[in-house]
């Protein structure tokens, strides 16, 4: 080897999709697609925002907040250690740069995250980052554009970076009802819970050339299908036949596209004011204050015992465990199951439909498990599809134009992760559902009954209050999933249920939950009748105080709920236990 050699080095560089050897320069001018053969490399944010953006337009805005380990992670390495390795290999503060700038002479608001950080992670930071884009977006009646590159949400920060999902999907909610336009580029990764919530959920969708986005990685569905993948699976290509997205953008054409729909939209200039919503108030039944006193959930007799977190975990999952159907026949009177997403599907890991609660009308939605091997297979195991996603979406809208109230019942190990869900749009399907039930005018209350497992939960629990049964679990991935990425080894699941945070006491303390609803002394499935009882009085205890209040006061507290889950709370929290 010369003296010469590492200088050469980086003046050259292989392609990863030809071999090609290239020079750098070169590479560089032709934005880092490879002449030969047109594969796109990946870029940091910063070099996607000057391919991107006028020249001498770019605002950077603040990006400082607090530290935040909200949850204590330690896996090999502390959490911050793994932060201060990633600042220093990128030069970057967090996972996303956001600016103001104009693009052809547009101003928009613009986020871009970066993939060398963390992988692109959606943590709380990122999360409010992106939220403060959106609202300064909104502030400015200007368009938002958002550039994704994730793996998904950021593990080491627990429930809370599944939290963001909803945060910043409500940020994109109030840009829609504002009339402002908002558009989301795919570049190669979106995964997880960036691809189920603002990549997907905004007004137009498009991929760059090689952009490869999808709910689950392929990875991931190998092992659950033990199917080998079809052929371009998940790549933008393929999103384009299935539906997904809005088209399809080589990287040098990209800027002159966003010019072609900034100007089309009319974006920048002033557009329909926003309509205040005007809900027909419902008929609703003035309260007996007894009627509340009655309704009032019983105490759990003194301190609760410390159940280990891998304990509950397996206590979620026990097969005895009441289901929704059980809960539709104990709980509540004269069901009757509405089926179909309208679309072409039923899927059967979703059941929903009109019920009565202490003789008051709900539409109740939950995820259904089963008690016997053939029930659980008939039912998916309670993992939802984007058509079990799109059946939930259209009953919670149609409870809201009755003036419904809507209760969900949540118990799965996450969303279907199969071929088939991701080519159906799985990402899409629960981030619409996120996005719908942040401005559904009508009272929301989730009870996390099982498994609160992931997307797929939260695609049913963005809720006025949320309620968790005692021995439930709720967390942003399966304590073997997470085991087998950070340990890595699936055998460490306990360790990592234990560092996941997700029993109901401590996603109480996180704020969470709202409320845990105590179970019988054994557990749920030793005495399905006191269980019922105990969740019947809870469910009136908290949804009749909701019958009174005006929707439009009812989706603000919502939203400020969930708007809560940002970095500065969290980073606030940091010493939870
Ligand atoms: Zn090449």
């Amino acid at each position: 080897m010369t003296a010469t050699a590492p200088r050469e080095e980086q003046l050259w560089s292989r392609c990863a999709g030809c071999a090609s050897l290239l020079y750098r320069k070169r590479l560089r001018r032709n934005l880092d697609v490879c002449p030969e053969c047109g594969e796109h490399t990946r870029l940091g944010a910063p070099e996607r925002l000057r391919q991107l953006v006028d020249p001498g337009s770019l605002r950077p805005l603040a990006d400082r907040l607090p530290e935040a380990d909200p949850i204590d992670f330690v896996d090999v390495l502390p959490y911050p250690h793994r932060l201060t390795a990633a600042r220093a290999s990128t030069g970057l503060v967090e996972a996303v740069v956001c600016a103001t700038a104009t693009i052809g002479g547009h101003p928009v608001a613009v986020a871009v995250m970066d993939f060398r950080f963390l992988g692109g992670s959606l943590g709380c930071a990122v999360g409010e980052l992106i939220t403060r884009t959106a609202e300064r977006a909104l502030d400015e009646r200007i368009p938002l554009v958002l550039v994704t590159a994730s793996g998904g949400a950021r593990m080491q920060e627990g429930v809370l970076s599944l939290m963001q999902m909803a945060t910043v999907s409500q940020a994109i909610a109030a840009l829609r009802e504002a009339g402002l336009l908002t558009v989301s580029v795919l570049t190669d990764p979106t995964y997880g819970g960036v691809a189920a919530s603002f990549a997907t959920n905004t007004d137009l969708v498009l991929a760059e050339s090689g952009a490869r986005m999808g709910f689950a990685g392929p990875r991931v569905i190998r092992q659950v299908t033990g199917r080998a993948l079809p052929e371009g699976f998940q790549t933008a290509d393929f999103l384009l036949r299935h539906g997904q997205v809005d088209m399809v953008v080589q990287r040098r054409a990209l800027r002159g596209r966003l010019v072609a729909l900034l100007a089309a939209t009319h974006a920048g200039a002033p557009t329909r004011p926003s309509v205040p919503r005007q809900e027909p108030a419902p008929h609703r039944e003035r309260l007996a204050a007894d009627d509340v006193a009655a309704a009032r959930p019983p105490e759990a007799d003194g301190t609760p015992p410390v159940r280990d977190a891998w304990d509950t975990v397996r206590m979620a999952r026990h097969p005895g465990r009441p289901t929704t159907l059980d809960y539709l026949d104990s709980v509540f009177d004269g069901f009757v199951e509405l089926h179909g997403d309208r679309l072409g599907a039923d899927c059967p890991a979703i059941v929903g439909g009109l019920a009565r609660l202490a003789g008051r009308h709900v539409m109740v939605i939950g995820h259904q498990k089963g008690h016997t091997t053939a029930e659980l297979v008939a039912r998916n195991f309670g993992m939802a599809s984007p058509a079990g996603h799109r059946k939930a979406l259209r009953l919670m809208r149609l409870a809201a134009r009755l003036g419904l109230p809507v209760v969900t019942l949540v118990d799965t190990p996450g969303a279907d992760p199969g071929v088939s869900a991701e080519e159906h749009g799985q990402a899409a399907a629960i981030a619409e559902n996120i996005l719908a039930l942040t401005v559904l005018p009508t009272p929301v209350l989730a009870v996390i009954t099982g498994e609160g497992g992931s997307g797929g939960a939260l695609a049913l629990a963005v809720a006025d209050r949320v309620l968790m049964l005692e021995n439930a679990v709720y967390s942003v991935i399966s304590p073997e999933g997470c085991a087998a990425i950070l340990w890595p080894d699936r055998s460490a699941a306990p360790q990592a249920a234990r560092a996941l945070r997700l029993s109901a006491p401590d996603l109480r303390r996180l704020g969470v939950v709202d409320e845990v609803v105590p179970e019988p002394s054994a557990a749920a499935h030793d005495d399905p009748a006191e269980t019922a009882l105990r969740l019947r009085a809870a469910l009136l205890a908290n949804l009749l105080p909701l019958l009174d209040v005006p929707p439009a006061m009812l989706v603000r507290l919502r939203r400020q709920r969930f708007r809560r889950f940002g970095a500065t709370r969290a980073g606030q929290r940091a010493g939870v236990r």
